[in-house]
């Protein structure tokens, strides 16, 4: 072989080796070539191993063009690599692409029901005046729903409180009244007793105004000395605070089996101010609660000697204190978790 024809076969085989490699679409087939071109039975390689068998006098010459040739596709391969890579980067960004100009989708925030807002603010009043918060099974005993708080088993008061009976003198709670009596029972002789029960009651009941399931929160207080002055000053504090701090309200005498003497509270319609509307009647009073001083048979019940101590009690329906302070007609709307409704407490 002439030496002319062997260089000139040298760049000829280099110049189709960039070609093939500046072509290769992808780096899988780029290492085909790698493999195609220098592997150890690659072209160049083998071309390189052809210069031992040349004539002495080529070898220098031949071995340096095919060492430059070598080089030039190892640089032609890197070149391209490089190239692809950035391209399958940017086709990599591209389908990952995120717009971040869209508007994020909102994420759902639950809120507390209407009734829960109710019981809390009613319990966070009486908390600030004193009172601590005392609960009691809603499975209760026929003793301490009825008994305990003067309400024998002949007693007309138990045709308002029919309830459901679960077995002998099992019972769902109508009030939550029974927590007084456990609660004294517990804390007898010490003083003074100063507590509201919040929960859940039982009655047969159902109607726009009236649920199976209603909640209740009861207060007590027992001490020394403790009269009718003490109620009403307590109670009116909190209808102030409830209500807003025009609210006016007035005692009327009422009757529970559990207090004596009894009344019921109006406060001035915080609809309509007082003057009047469908919400109350158009009397501009709306009743709030029942209340009155411990009937001393209820004390004794509790273990509390009625000549040394006295005391007052009172209860409220919450769905009532949220039908008035929210203006809402249907009880019944709390307890279907519509989200069109509930939605409009914040
Ligand atoms: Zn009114």
């Amino acid at each position: 072989m002439r030496e002319g024809q062997a260089l000139a076969s040298i760049a000829d085989l280099q110049r189709q080796a960039e070609a093939a490699i500046a072509a290769a679409h992808d780096l899988a087939e780029l290492e085909r070539l790698r493999v195609e071109w220098l592997g150890k039975k690659g072209r160049i390689s083998q071309l390189l191993r052809q210069t031992g068998s040349l004539p002495p006098e080529l070898r220098p010459a031949f071995g340096q063009r095919a060492n430059a040739a070598r080089e030039a596709v190892e640089a032609a391969l890197a070149r391209r690599r490089q190239a692809l890579a950035a391209q399958e980067e940017a086709r990599r960004l591209e389908a990952e692409r995120i717009d971040v100009t869209l508007p994020g989708r909102p994420v759902w925030r639950g809120r507390r029901h209407p009734l829960r807002r109710v019981e809390m603010e009613i319990i966070e009043i009486f908390r600030g005046l004193g009172f601590t918060v005392a609960e009691g099974p809603e499975v209760e005993r026929d003793y301490y729903n009825f008994e305990a708080l003067n309400i024998p088993p002949d007693h007309p008061a138990r045709d308002m409180h029919d309830t459901f009976y679960l077995a002998g003198d099992i019972l769902l709670r109508t009030h939550t009244s029974p927590v007084q009596v456990r609660y004294m029972e517990a804390k007898a002789p010490r003083l003074p007793v100063r507590i509201i029960a919040p929960g859940r009651v039982y009655r047969r009941d159902d109607d726009a105004t009236h649920s199976p399931m209603f909640h209740q929160v009861e207060g007590l207080l027992v001490d020394r000395g403790i009269g009718f002055a003490h109620l009403k000053g307590t109670l009116a504090e909190f209808a102030r605070r409830m209500f807003g701090p025009d609210t006016r309200y007035r005692f009327r005498p009422s009757y529970f089996p559990f207090t004596e003497p009894s009344a019921e509270m109006d406060v001035s319609c915080p609809l309509c101010g007082g003057r009047g509307c469908r919400t109350c009647g158009g009397t501009g009073w709306i009743e709030i609660l029942g209340s009155g001083l411990v009937h001393p048979a209820v004390l004794r019940a509790g273990g509390y000697d009625p000549e040394q101590v006295s005391g007052f009690a009172f209860g409220m329906g919450v769905e009532r204190i949220a039908m008035i302070k929210y203006d809402i007609d249907d009880l019944r709307l709390f307890f279907q978790n519509d989200l069109r409704f509930l939605a409009q407490f914040r």
